[in-house]
């Protein structure tokens, strides 16, 4: 059996090599490192891809959240909503706007956003909701999108985990993740389903004005050479970084297959054990991409079974073990313990397998049996 790593960038680095290679060498000759004609392409194809008017590529998936926010010109004071469980970087950036972050409960079942508790959070005050498809599924975007409407509020996705998955709307509509709300946010850090080698973010929107304002805001506030209209910011990404996303993009998709066919090996695996809560995956349509596998157990010292794994050679990792609502930066006197009893015990009870395009069976075979070995010893 091969070594298992949590991501195998080398592995699937081995099969786009020569494409990858070629590009980046290409970048090199032409020296057109930064605004290339490499990032445009990359912008126009993915465009198509996520069947969205407008991609602005920036330098990572945090700036991405920061610029769409300042796009939409919120204001200081204003409330954004977003979820109690995710990565930092999305309360991080409503706090350096000196917006004001309200943290609410996730879905036991999705992780995602819990929909009665951003109803519940919203006041005159609530400008914006935050969703985070988290662990690559899509939050419930209609009922975000019609509570949106009623109170008359931005959606800003935060699709760093989920690009590529696809949304399937009460009206039958599919569309892709992040190309539903006002605007979207992306990461092309490496470990992501759409990974780069360095950083790299993207901006989504279809909406022609907002559009606008982001490509100035991502260079300086300028829209006419040398004119700074309004304050912005340096985040750009670079043409090396989108040579390397233009070689990866076609295989999207598949990338994306692998990761559900590994999925599904592990929930196949773990069938019938009382002790394991296998993610919710749903048959009818392509909701997740699994960024992360993650499990939930029960009766189980979770972190002893994460030594356990580790000492037989099985990376694993804890998405995400506090709260953000604890965290020292983002405490708040107006949050109150009882409104947020799953994120309270998801904390203590997730684990993350392995999860990537380069799984091979005997590798979810040990894994598996490692983690059904141990939970009913
Ligand atoms: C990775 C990630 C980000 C930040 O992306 P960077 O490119 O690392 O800045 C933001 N939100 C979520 C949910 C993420 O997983």
């Amino acid at each position: 059996m091969k070594k298992i790593q949590m991501v195998d960038l080398k592995g699937q680095y081995a099969a786009i090599k020569e494409r990858v290679d070629a590009s980046i060498m290409e970048v090199i000759e032409n020296t057109a490192f930064i605004n290339g004609p490499e990032v445009h392409a990359f912008q126009k194809e993915l465009e198509e891809y996520l069947d969205v008017k407008h991609v602005i590529p920036c330098a990572n998936g945090t700036d991405a959240l920061q610029v769409a926010m300042m796009g939409l010109g919120l204001k200081p004071g204003d409330e954004v909503i977003t979820a109690d469980f995710t990565f930092a970087a999305t309360v991080e950036v409503i706090a350096l706007l000196n917006l004001t972050p309200v943290l609410v409960d996730v879905d036991p079942i999705n992780f995602n956003i819990d929909i009665a508790a951003v109803e519940k959070a919203i006041t005159p005050k609530t400008k914006a909701i935050v969703p985070v498809h988290l662990f690559g599924q899509t939050a419930n975007m209609d009922a975000i999108m019609e509570l949106a409407e009623k109170h008359n509020l931005f959606v800003i996705e935060d699709n760093a985990q989920a690009i590529g998955a696809t949304h399937t709307g009460k009206d039958g509509k599919k569309r892709k993740a992040g190309t539903i709300g006002h605007v979207a946010s992306t990461s092309f850090f490496p470990s992501k389903n759409l990974g780069c080698y360095g950083d790299g973010g993207a901006i989504f929107t279809n909406d022609d004005d907002l559009a606008h304002t982001i490509r100035g805001i991502v260079n300086h506030g300028m829209y006419e050479r040398y004119h700074h209209d309004v304050v912005g910011v340096n985040s750009r990404l670079d043409s090396i970084q989108a040579a390397v996303l233009r070689a990866k993009l076609p295989k999207l998709d598949s990338y994306n297959q692998a990761r559900q066919d590994a999925a599904r090996k592990y929930t196949n695996a773990f069938l019938n054990q009382e002790k394991i809560i296998t993610p919710f995956i749903c048959d009818s349509c392509d909701c997740h991409v699994f960024h992360q596998y993650t499990l939930r157990v029960k009766d189980t010292d979770r972190d002893a079974l994460v030594k356990h794994l580790n000492a037989n050679g099985i990376p694993c990792g804890v998405y995400y073990p506090i709260p953000l609502h604890s965290q020292k930066a983002y405490k708040d006197e107006r949050y109150n313990e009882a409104d947020f009893p799953v994120t309270n015990q998801l904390v203590r009870d997730v684990i993350s397998l392995p999860m990537h395009t380069e799984l091979e069976d005997d590798q979810i075979n040990f894994i598996t049996k490692t983690v059904i070995d141990f939970v009913n010893r």
